[in-house]
């Protein structure tokens, strides 16, 4: 770690959702970038080269998985940690998620004790996998 602040991108269309996100995650001290279509989520993914990028799957136009598929077939941005944020709680779901690479599963509605311990797992494990050089 070089002392900054690690930074979440979080896509998501529902306000709502972006605002107790941001909160919980501010208050923890991350860094929050938010977008609102997966368009506009990949061209911030792009710039700021996030260290963990969160997605709601049920998204306008582009949804997360493709966003997800999208973004690990990216040389520059195949390395970053994706995870699928989602109120599907459909059989197959998790499977599906998985299978577009993701690299996590959080469910909504959202637990605001257990959703920061699971940024920082999540953080913590890409930090130990040495963030590989794609
Ligand atoms: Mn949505």
């Amino acid at each position: 770690m070089d002392g900054q602040p690690s930074q979440v991108l979080y896509i998501e269309d529902n306000f709502d959702n972006r605002v107790l996100v941001r909160r919980i995650l501010a208050a923890e001290g991350y860094e929050v970038l938010e977008a609102e279509d997966a368009e506009s989520g990949l061209e911030i993914a792009r710039r700021e080269q996030p260290d963990l990028v969160m997605i709601d799957i049920n998204l306008p136009n582009l949804d997360g998985l493709t966003l997800t598929s999208m973004m690990k077939a990216d040389p520059d941005l195949g390395h970053i940690p994706v995870v699928a944020v989602t109120a599907n709680v459909m059989k197959g779901d998790r499977e599906r998620t998985l299978a577009a690479g993701c690299d996590g599963y959080i469910q909504k509605p959202i637990d605001i004790d257990e959703f920061p311990r699971r940024v920082a797992r999540y953080l913590q494990q890409y930090v130990s996998n040495g963030r590989q050089e794609a």
